[in-house]
């Protein structure tokens, strides 16, 4: 991108002009490294407008019902007069290239709505280059005038942490169950929801919800404390994306457990605790990456692999030589 465009794109992403919203994210998800240092660029930019938006985590097995949830709960908002931006992180489509929310068909009447933003998830192989684009991708939207930011994932382990760490509350989707499966549900899943939603709360499965959600909150009970937590949460509540019903009350949870969190000064040290934690890891990728791209270390790794696989070295000792010789030459720059 040549130089003063990365300007002139901020300054129509601020107005609000979609098309500059749009390639803005794409400059950021780019790897090529004159992309990188525009998007750099970009980010100082639009940095005095990012930060002004409710993140939201979302999560749930597939089949839970994410992308009714999303049209329907993102439906209700933009008619609210809010603006949703919905972002996905997709582990899956880190490994194959495609995306959960590639068909946007899945939330036909929000993707249409002009008050509303939808993207797919970033592809790449690796977790921390995904969770270093949705991130950047966040504070865009944010600095586009998106209010509330939701970012969804598939609930398949890793992928949670890294989107809890990148919002300010957390909401899991669950499937109304029988008691048994409700061990079925990760602990570690478990200890980052803020709210816990029972979907389907419809018809036959009325009931059988609210059982559900009444385990749940049992179970959120017997959790210990965490910091941050306003009275009466983690909670448990019942809804159905495809009635509507109850997607107002999950609304007005949200909403008192944030205004808490901000008036209490949660909220901000949430916030600087996660920019702490991308600051190490940023760290340590980098450094990774300089370790394998430097031609002195990859001139000896194989020699010292050698070494360490006659037994002739101790693992520990080759890599105190092999870091030496980097730091060596990162010293003498
Ligand atoms: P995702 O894979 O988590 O995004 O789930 P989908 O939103 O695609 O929904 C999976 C299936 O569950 C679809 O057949 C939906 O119609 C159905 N579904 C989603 N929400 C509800 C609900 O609130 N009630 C009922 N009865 N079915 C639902």
């Amino acid at each position: 991108m040549p130089e003063g465009s990365t300007d002139a794109l901020a300054g129509r992403l601020i107005a609000g002009e979609r098309r500059a919203l749009a390639k803005a994210i794409t400059l950021v998800e780019s790897t090529r490294a004159e992309d990188r240092a525009a998007a750099r660029a970009l980010m100082a930019a639009v940095a005095p407008h990012a930060g002004g938006g409710l993140r939201l985590g979302l999560s749930g097995t597939p089949g839970v019902g994410k992308s009714t949830f999303i049209e329907a709960f993102g439906m209700m908002l933009v008619e609210a007069g809010h603006k949703v931006a919905v972002l996905a992180v997709d582990p899956s489509s880190a490994r194959s290239g495609g995306s959960i929310l590639g068909d946007k068909t899945r939330m036909d009447r929000l993707s249409r709505h002009p008050g509303a933003f939808i993207r797919p998830s970033p592809a790449g192989r690796e977790l921390g280059g995904v969770a270093r684009r949705t991130r950047e991708a966040i504070r865009l939207v944010e600095a586009a005038g998106f209010d509330t930011v939701i970012v969804e994932t598939v609930g398949v382990g890793q992928s949670e942490t890294m989107v809890a760490e990148m919002t300010d509350l957390f909401v899991l989707l669950l499937a109304p169950a029988g008691g048994d499966e409700l061990q079925g549900v990760k602990r570690g899943i478990m200890e980052i929801a803020d709210i816990i939603v029972v979907n389907k709360a419809d018809g036959p499965l009325r009931e059988v919800a609210e059982r559900t959600r009444a385990d749940y909150a049992g179970a959120l009970r017997l959790m210990r404390a965490r910091e941050g937590d306003a009275p009466g949460f983690p909670k448990a509540l019942a809804a159905s994306a495809a009635t509507g019903a109850g997607l107002t009350g999950v609304w007005d949870e949200i909403r008192a457990l944030d205004l808490w969190r901000r008036e209490q000064g949660w909220r901000d040290r949430r916030r600087a605790r996660q920019a702490v934690r991308w600051l190490r890891a940023a760290l340590e990728r980098s450094l990774i990456e300089r370790l394998y791209t430097d031609e002195a270390v990859a001139a000896r790794l194989p020699e010292v692999e050698r070494a360490v696989a006659r037994g002739e070295m101790v693992p520990e000792d080759g890599a105190d030589q092999l870091l030496s010789l980097l730091l060596g030459r990162i010293g003498g720059d």
